[in-house]
């Protein structure tokens, strides 16, 4: 089975090689931004969206005229940059993102390019185009043995700032043992998961799964100081220190929140044959008062994890449609009550008395679910469901509304508006 899969490692880059690096990922940042005001701009006129490839030769056109000077720059990182923008105005359109923004200069996660073309990897270096031969903090040797057995091969390469580290995430197409098919012997084999608000996730078997406490505090902390910056002076030295100072942390939060999603949809994919799990409406989350907890715990991420993670190691994902009412059904009898605020933690059945964790009910409606989904006329090929119902709609999930694409006008203007600043 080839699969996609990332290796990452933090680099050493001499005094040179740092500067080839900020220039790449200044030109990224430059062409997305730059690629995005016209893509706006055609937005707000009612036009279509131009297309990557139609935004590249007017990309072309300009830098010749412009800014002959780029070509210190490797043209994959603009190009690539541009092909970014594009799928993010896709996911855009399907309600699955936000409206694209524009990258700011600053010492946070945002700042990457991705590099095509020859990247090659030897004992602690990374080779990279137009960057050279790297040194890496951590050891290669793993990628290195796949990459000489044939069975991995290198797609591209992301070179990243986080504060005052650089990083180089490599995308390969890698081999991996074909998983064993685990059929469902028993109910106990599918488990419902809903992503909760005061637990990260409840599990239909009742397990209760929490954040990490060194990110709960570190993420405090964060919203502390961040704070805390905004009432610094702008540009002053005490202001940069600041900066730098909230740049590491958000690199800790980052780490330490990887770290956990990894372990835990590793472990989710490997002993559970059958996960079931609501799709994730993150637009509509974002926009609500939840918007800051659901970025924290990083629900996005844990989707994409396990969605691989599942292929990987041959456990079946189903995802429950947004329209699905999880929160709102008793899992008792199945009586299907009026709207759940979020502030009421406890299920109540109207009908059968049922009285339950408002989470945990709704993990149990989703295993139930997965099984009605397994058994059902669509039973034959559980697996082709992974991506959901994509007629939407309906009820979105922990009570928020289905958001429509009525305020995007609004928020084409506060981007082109935004770049005045
Ligand atoms: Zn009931």
């Amino acid at each position: 089975m080839r699969v996609n899969q990332a290796f990452r490692f933090e680099l050493d880059p001499n005094a040179l090689q740092r500067r080839a690096l900020a220039q790449h990922v200044g030109a990224a940042r430059f062409a997305w931004n730059w690629a995005l005001v016209l893509c706006l701009k055609a937005l707000e006129e009612g036009k279509k969206l131009p297309t990557a490839a139609e935004l590249h030769k007017a990309w072309n056109l300009w830098k010749r005229e412009n800014a002959p000077w780029w070509t210190e720059v490797s043209k994959c990182a603009p190009q690539e940059a541009i092909r970014d923008l594009e799928r993010a105005f896709k996911a855009w359109r399907k309600g699955k993102a936000r409206l694209p923004r524009f990258k700011r200069k600053k010492l946070t996660l945002d700042n990457k390019a991705r590099l095509t073309g020859s990247v090659r990897v030897f004992p602690r270096h990374v080779q990279l185009p137009r960057i050279g031969k790297v040194r890496s903090k951590e050891p290669t040797e793993k990628l290195l043995r796949l990459l000489e057995e044939g069975k991995a091969r290198v797609l591209s390469a992301t070179v990243s700032r986080e504060a005052d580290r650089w990083y180089v995430s490599l995308s390969c197409e890698v081999e991996r043992p074909e998983p064993k098919p685990r059929g469902v012997r028993s109910e106990g084999d599918v488990v419902g998961i809903d992503l909760g608000l005061s637990s990260f996730a409840v599990l239909s078997d009742g397990t209760r799964i929490e954040a990490p406490k060194p990110l709960a505090k570190k993420l405090r902390l964060l919203k502390r100081r961040s704070k805390q910056l905004s009432r610094k002076e702008k540009g002053s030295n005490n202001g940069k220190k600041a900066a730098l100072r909230l740049a590491r942390l958000h690199r800790k939060v980052k780490n330490l929140r990887q770290d956990f999603l990894h372990k835990l949809t590793t472990e989710l994919a490997k002993t559970k044959p059958v996960i079931v799990v609501e799709d994730l409406n993150v637009k509509g989350l974002a926009r609500g008062r939840l918007s800051r907890s659901v970025a924290d715990v990083g629900w996005g991420a844990f989707r994409r994890m396990l969605t691989y993670k599942a292929e990987w190691y041959g456990a079946t994902l189903i995802v429950a449609p947004k329209s699905f009412p999880s929160t709102r059904l008793c899992s008792r009898c199945g009586h299907l009550q009026g709207k759940m605020p979020l502030s009421q933690r406890v299920f109540r059945c109207e009908a059968c008395g049922l009285e339950l964790d408002r989470d945990l009910n709704a993990a149990l409606n989703l295993r139930a679910y997965g099984l009605a989904h397994l058994t059902g006329p669509t039973g034959s090929s559980p697996g082709s469901d992974a991506c959901g119902d994509p007629s939407g709609g309906g009820t979105a999930p922990y009570g928020g509304r289905s958001t429509s694409y009525g305020s995007w006008k609004q928020e084409v203007a506060r981007g082109l508006h935004s770049l005045g600043e």
